[in-house]
């Protein structure tokens, strides 16, 4: 039949034709850009291990992976890690099976605490460094890679991204599943522009949703596969919609498992806020307005 004659034209055994699909049908301007972005993913847990592989699916360029953790057999309720990467680190397990699914991206392995002095160090100096294969950026950031995902599930680690991105005035989009399982979060952090992770703690948004989306110490917290996956994909499909340039990247997204509920809301940072870095950031914010009130007028 000509249905039948029309997919099988169309459809061909490299991956990336699907992909590129996209392009096609008008919805992204050019795919292809995404073999040029860096994004670096802290946390390789319940939802960091998932976001990785969709974006090493997605053809990205470059990731970088932190975590100090190794795999262990509790974390079997979760996607991606098998059984026989017991006892390696996460990041290199995760290496193994991203690079098996697509030798194309460029790997990289961080086993380290984000919050002790020397893995800070790493961290920051590893963000900082520019990616090999896009050597020529069409824009002058201090930061080596487009974009930071925060996906640990602790205050203090969630703190520390929020001060590395607050000096390396570098984009990054928050994360985060509740101790109860049953419900989850993203917000884009935009420094000088959104609010800081200092300038208001999901703790006191005084939303009603989501208050429970931070761990504490020592409580046995809940997981399952289905709200980390969704998390998983509502921060990977607003990562691909910021960098490449389609449709709106939202500010705060929740989700609520329990009424298939996603609250959406805006943060405007904190003229007070503890954080000297995300101050300097809302100055130069406010700096640039004429330049950027210009621009808008001009298109
Ligand atoms: P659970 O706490 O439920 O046993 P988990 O520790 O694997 O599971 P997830 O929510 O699945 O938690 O993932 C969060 C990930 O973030 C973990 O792999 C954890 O090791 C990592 N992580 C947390 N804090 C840091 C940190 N300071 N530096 C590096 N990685 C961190
Ligand atoms: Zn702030």
């Amino acid at each position: 039949s000509k249905v039948k004659e029309m997919s099988a034209e169309v459809v061909d055994s490299n991956p990336y034709s699907r992909l590129m699909a996209l392009q096609r049908m008008g919805i992204v301007e050019n795919y292809e850009r995404i073999r040029d972005f860096s994004v670096a993913i802290v946390g390789i847990g319940g939802v960091g291990s998932v976001s990785a592989e969709m974006l090493t699916r997605c053809g990205i360029g470059r990731l970088l992976l932190y975590d100090y953790d190794t795999v262990e057999l509790a974390n079997m309720n979760r996607l991606f890690f098998r059984p026989e990467q017991v006892g390696m680190t996460k990041t290199d397990a995760a290496v193994q099976t991203l690079s098996e699914i697509n030798p194309d991206v460029v790997l990289e392995s961080y086993s380290l605490n984000i919050t002790t002095v020397k893995g800070f160090e790493v961290f920051m100096e590893s963000l900082r460094r520019q990616n090999p294969k896009n050597s020529v950026r069409d824009d002058a950031r201090s930061a080596g890679v487009d974009l930071v995902l925060s996906c640990v599930d602790n205050y203090e680690a969630r703190m520390v991204v929020n001060q590395a991105c607050n000096e390396l005035n570098q984009t990054w989009i928050e994360s985060g599943v509740s101790e109860d399982a049953v419900s989850g979060h993203i917000q884009l952090l935009i420094p000088g522009e959104t609010a800081c992770f200092a300038c208001a703690p999901p703790l006191v948004v005084a939303s009603g949703v989501d208050e429970r989306t931070l761990k504490r110490e020592g409580v046995c917290a809940a997981s399952l596969p289905t709200t980390m996956g969704v998390v998983a994909g509502l921060l990977v499909q607003n990562a691909l919609k910021f960098l490449l340039k389609f449709g709106e990247v939202s500010p705060y997204l929740g989700y609520n498992s329990l009424k298939d509920f996603f609250p959406t809301m805006e943060m405007r940072p904190n003229p007070q806020c503890s954080n000297s870095a995300c101050l300097e950031r809302q100055k130069e914010y406010l700096l640039a307005k004429p330049v950027r009130d210009a621009l808008a007028k001009a298109k």
